[in-house]
């Protein structure tokens, strides 16, 4: 944690919302750390969560349910919502009614914290939000917040997002209630998904390339032409926004995101490199890949905080990386038949 995080909110209550999930997680150590009382609430079950950290008081709640938001929040000052059913390409361009559901959990969630006079509520967007007709090159200068009107989202997901966005704007307006918004680009790092079906790019890649790595495999299967470009933020950089953000007097939604544009080959590269091997990269054209190009414009961050995710992609995929592979190892070790690989 760094010093900025230390001693900035200390002694308040706040809930995270999806504290069991990948982003959750780390957010509810940092504010742990900090010296908050922090309430974690997720819909999983304890032992599927990815963090469980001492001294924090978990519930397992399904944040859908109106009658669930208020159990989570009686009592508490401050909510981040982090929740939402949600996951890669993969998973979301085949579960576009399961993702839009998640508009139940910041509808819900926001109602309570009308009605129990929550101070400040964060509500995690995404770049999904952006309009698809200018993420077609991808040589994408970076999306401005200003790119998500006229709206074309994502369909499905990207919808919700920038639906529950509204309503968080709509709640500040209308009722005083103050609400951050933060549209998050590509986030990674360790904890977090790495199979199943919902992981990311990062993650699936890291996962491949190890399979390479510890398993003989000469072949790398790679969705689209590779050529699709992103950007990729690590977790610590997500973390120190998201506290912020919160923190901060910014009303409308705000990119989050790293500036360090990769095409999805560099990615593989990248992986490659800290794996010492070279794979056959084989090009699934049929796969969802998404936008063409897409990158965080960070003008609006700098200029409000006078700072903007940079931990190199290098510096965060090694960290990733050995502890993927180390997960892996771990699976294998407790039982081989365990350690099932996706196609991908
Ligand atoms: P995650 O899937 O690891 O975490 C989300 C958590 O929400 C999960 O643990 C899930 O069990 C929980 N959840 C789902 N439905 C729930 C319900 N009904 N009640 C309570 N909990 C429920 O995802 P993440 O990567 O940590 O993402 C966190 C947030 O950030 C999400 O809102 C996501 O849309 C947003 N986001 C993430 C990324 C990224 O790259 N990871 C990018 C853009 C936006």
């Amino acid at each position: 944690m760094n010093a900025s995080m230390k001693g900035h909110r200390s002694m308040k209550k706040v809930v995270v919302a999806g504290a069991g999930g990948f982003i959750g997680g780390h957010l509810t150590r940092a504010l742990h750390e900090t010296g908050y009382t922090v309430r974690a609430v997720d819909i999983k079950p304890l032992t599927k969560w990815y963090q469980i950290i001492p001294g924090v008081e978990n519930f397992v709640l399904d944040l859908k349910k109106k009658e669930d938001c208020y159990k989570a929040l009686n009592g508490y000052e401050e909510v981040f919502n982090l929740a939402a059913d949600m996951g890669g390409m993969g998973f979301i361009e085949t579960h576009k009614a399961d993702c839009m559901l998640s508009v139940l959990i910041n509808t819900h969630l926001l109602m309570a914290a009308r009605e129990l006079g929550i101070r400040r509520y964060f509500y995690a967007s995404s770049a999904c939000v952006y309009n698809g007709e200018k993420q077609t090159d991808p040589n994408n200068p970076g999306l401005k917040e200003s790119d998500a009107y006229p709206a074309l989202a994502e369909d499905g997901y990207g919808w919700e997002k920038l639906f529950s966005e509204r309503m968080c704007r709509h709640f500040r307006e209308d009722f005083g209630l103050v609400t951050r918004v933060a549209r998050f680009h590509n986030v990674y790092g360790p904890l977090g998904t790495y199979d199943g079906g919902r992981e990311k790019a990062p993650a699936a890649i890291c996962r491949k390339v190890i399979e390479g790595e510890l398993f003989g495999n000469k072949d790398i299967v790679i969705w689209g032409d590779g050529n699709q470009t992103r950007s990729f933020m690590f977790i610590d950089d997500c973390v120190k926004g998201i506290l912020d953000i919160m923190d901060s007097n910014i009303d409308e939604p705000i990119n989050l995101g790293s500036a360090e544009m990769v095409s999805i080959n560099q990615l593989v590269d990248y992986v490659e490199e800290i794996a010492g091997v070279k794979l056959n990269r084989i090009y699934d054209l049929r796969a969802p890949k998404g936008v063409r190009g897409r990158n965080s414009d960070n003008t609006f961050i700098l200029k409000s905080l006078g700072w903007e995710p940079s931990i190199p992609l290098k510096v965060g995929l090694l960290k990733t990386y050995a502890w993927i592979k180390s997960e892996i190892l771990d699976q294998r070790g407790k039982d081989p038949r365990k350690v099932v690989f996706n196609e991908l």
